[in-house]
């Protein structure tokens, strides 16, 4: 009879209700993170991670996120984008973070030149003022509003005990760094069934390095610049499989859209161009010609390793060697190598065969007997229909629900929270379909898939990780197509546990 949605706010701070009875909305946008958050506005990271080393609350205001902001996201009480969807930038990111976010807040304009933030009301608020932030309901307040803090007893472990007798779907976290892995498996998770390769990057130093490597323009440029990556990439690992164990991890092989990555501002220009050795109006070329129009249907995924293998090479050498090092020291460990972005079965072979070339014979050297799965994403619709063709290739299918929404409906991930609203109010939706699985169309989709692969590989292991893993009714969907896992946010995973146990036991009391 537990909502469990309502263990957010076990989970995450609240704003009091007699603070929300005074208190005055300015704005609402999409509930992107859970959580409370005031503080003063910066629309910078800069000045955010500045406030917060002098003291301060800060709110990071943005008209969209990209990587360079996560340092500010981190610094921040709480985000909020004028732009973007369920699954932007910002609201991936604050939910992996347990960081409050509202994000698509379409109604405020912000004037970054004259650093100010007009609401729909035309209250102008300056940097320094102070907003509240309700990422549960997606509300927007003015001035600082009181929160009460989350508070989890031994009370809240007997409750998820039960649920966890109850339910047959294992629970997985997303997670791309050990401090969320390790959250995640204080919270309950059973492994990791995504971890993002290109959100490893997002610090100085490392993101110089990624765009060296994305804007090199020979194979040993690239290469050069991959022997400088590897040696994070090996130790993240080592440090997700150290923060898993016993559990598995589910490695996904680089998927950056790559506008998130490129250099923007002259500064940064300059500086790669130095050490790249050409001069900033060859860097602006490079960068030019790697500009899309659609990035989302971009060089993205597998169509990067098959343009350049180098790159599946070093992330396998990463991947077995971080294996292997944790192997010495008695860990128990089976890596499983995700293949983004597959719609024909033959990209899928190119980059496998890569993959085991370079697996198997780090692992004859170390003679060790290390065990690895390969497998793929279904998030294309086209692999979806050719379910059985990859299930020949893959050991395990993960269902990327974001692309896999996005492409069947053909509405960008980013962008659709602009005309999702009316289609609300028109009654053509009720819901976010980038939220909870549209079971009609893209739900349609994945049954076919999972039954097309059983009827080739019937132990194929079936998951989920679009944000999707983390919603109660996409969950009991899930459950319904006999899934072996879902796979969500670290503070998602107790809702997910319950969930899963609801739709359980309601499939018993039906029968
Ligand atoms: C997805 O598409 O559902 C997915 C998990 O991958 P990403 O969000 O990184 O594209
Ligand atoms: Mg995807």
């Amino acid at each position: 009879m537990v909502e469990p949605k309502q263990l957010d706010a076990l989970l995450h701070p609240t704003f009091s209700e007699e603070e929300l009875k005074k208190a005055h909305v300015i704005g609402e946008g999409l509930a992107a993170s859970p959580g409370a958050g005031a503080g003063k506005i910066y629309f910078e990271s800069s000045k955010v991670i500045a406030a917060k080393k002098a003291g301060e609350e800060a709110v990071l205001v943005r008209l969209e996120t990209s990587p360079e902001d996560i340092e500010g996201m981190n610094s921040s009480e709480g985000v909020l984008t004028i732009r973007g969807g369920m699954t932007s930038h910002a609201a991936v990111v604050a939910r992996g973070m347990g960081i409050c976010c509202v994000s698509g807040v379409g109604d405020f304009t912000l004037n970054e030149v004259e650093k100010t933030l007009k609401t729909k009301d035309g209250l102008i608020l300056h940097e320094g003022d102070y907003i509240s932030l309700d990422g549960t309901t997606g509300k927007v307040y003015e001035g600082k509003l009181n929160k009460v803090a989350a508070t989890i007893s031994g009370v809240f472990e007997t409750f998820m005990s039960w649920a966890d007798e109850a339910r047959t779907l294992d629970i997985r976290t997303n997670a791309d760094t050990p401090k969320d892995a390790k959250q995640a498996k204080a919270f309950g998770a059973q492994g990791i069934g995504l971890c993002r390769t290109e959100h490893m990057f997002f610090e100085k130093e490392r993101i110089f390095n990624f765009r060296k490597m994305i804007c090199a323009t020979s194979v040993e440029e690239r290469e050069k610049a991959l022997e400088l990556i590897l040696p994070y990439q090996r130790a993240d690992f080592e440090g997700l499989f150290e923060a898993m164990t016993p559990y598995p991890v589910i490695i996904r092989y680089l998927d950056p859209p790559l506008h998130e990555f490129l250099p923007k501002t002259e500064a940064e220009i300059k500086e790669l161009a130095n050490d790249l050795g050409k001069t900033v109006e060859e860097l602006q070329n490079v960068i030019a010609s790697l500009k899309e129009f659609n990035p989302m249907m971009g060089h993205r995924g597998c169509r990067l390793a098959i343009t350049y293998p180098e790159i599946a090479k070093m992330q396998t050498r990463a991947v077995i060697e971080a294996a292997i090092n944790v192997t010495k020291k008695g860990i128990m460990v089976e890596p499983e190598i995700m293949i983004p972005l597959v719609g024909e079965v033959n990209e899928l072979k190119y980059v496998k065969n890569i993959v085991q070339e370079v697996a198997d014979e780090l692992i004859k050297n170390s003679g060790l007997d290390i065990k690895y799965k390969v497998g793929t994403m279904i998030e294309i619709p086209r692999a979806a229909l050719l379910a059985d063709e990859m299930a020949k290739e893959a050991e395990f299918f993960s269902f990327g629900t974001n692309d896999l929404t996005q492409m069947t409906f053909g509405f960008s991930r980013d962008d659709a929270g602009k005309f999702l609203n009316a289609y609300y109010a028109k009654q053509i939706f009720e819901s976010d379909p980038f939220s909870r699985i549209d079971e009609h169309g893209v739900g349609l989709l994945m049954e076919m898939a999972a039954s097309k692969a059983r009827t080739v590989r019937p132990d194929i292991s079936l998951g989920i990780c679009g944000e999707h893993g983390g919603d109660p009714s996409s969950i009991a969907f899930c459950h319904k197509l006999r899934f072996n896992y879902v796979s969500c946010s670290p503070y998602r995973v107790p809702i997910a546990r319950l969930a899963a146990a609801q739709a359980a036991i309601k499939e018993k009391l039906a029968k």
